[in-house]
């Protein structure tokens, strides 16, 4: 069971424009692809998990988050860089497509999207970071026993000074170029700086 990565897509990959809805809002912040492959080259698996909730509220399909999600590799692969894996969570409690309105076990801050990668990849969540730009990550790093870093794009400079009762992150830092960089440093426990 190996450790991996984490990481939230938009507001800490991509440029958070609210609900992405057409494949030409995407747009990669200018360090994503070399900080992707600075994690490819440590043999960390990289596993994207995102909130996707406009899917239940009607503003685009899950087919359309699935081209998105060849769009970003392809503009990754370019680069030498790679995702391993995406998962998203096309739900939502107040949504208005029945079929993705409801409580589940995969929206962020729920782990479901972690356990699945878990199983499907055999990480060990326990040993491995998360990435994101909202408290709901950091989340997840807690409810999973790994490490959550906070970065600041998006809408995590907001969010900085705003978390909620009792919830600190493992380190807050400018953006993903950063976080890759906490993540090498800190990657074995015992090296923890
Ligand atoms: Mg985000
Ligand atoms: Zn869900």
């Amino acid at each position: 069971m190996r450790p991996a990565v984490f990481l939230d897509r938009d507001g800490t990959l991509i440029e958070d424009v609210g609900y992405l809805h057409r494949l030409d809002q995407m747009t990669l912040f200018p360090w994503t692809i070399d900080s992707v492959r600075a994690l490819n080259h440590a043999g960390l698996p990289l596993v994207v998990i995102t909130n996707q909730s406009g899917i239940a509220r009607g503003m685009f399909s899950e087919a359309f988050v699935e081209e998105t999600h060849r769009h970003l590799s392809a503009r990754l692969a370019a680069g030498g860089a790679r995702v391993d894996a995406y998962y998203y969570c096309p739900h939502h409690p107040a949504g208005k497509v029945e079929a993705y309105t409801r409580q589940c076990d995969c929206r962020k801050p729920a782990r479901g999207m972690v356990d699945r990668a878990a199983r499907d990849l055999g990480l060990d969540p326990s040993r491995s970071f998360v990435v994101g730009d909202t408290w709901l990550d950091v989340g997840v790093a807690r409810t999973v026993g790994a490490r959550g870093i906070l970065v600041r794009t998006g809408g995590g400079a907001y969010h900085e000074g705003r978390a909620p009762k009792g919830m600190s992150a493992d380190a807050v830092v400018d953006n993903f170029a950063a976080a890759a960089s906490w993540i090498l440093l800190n990657l074995n426990p015992q090296s923890a700086v």
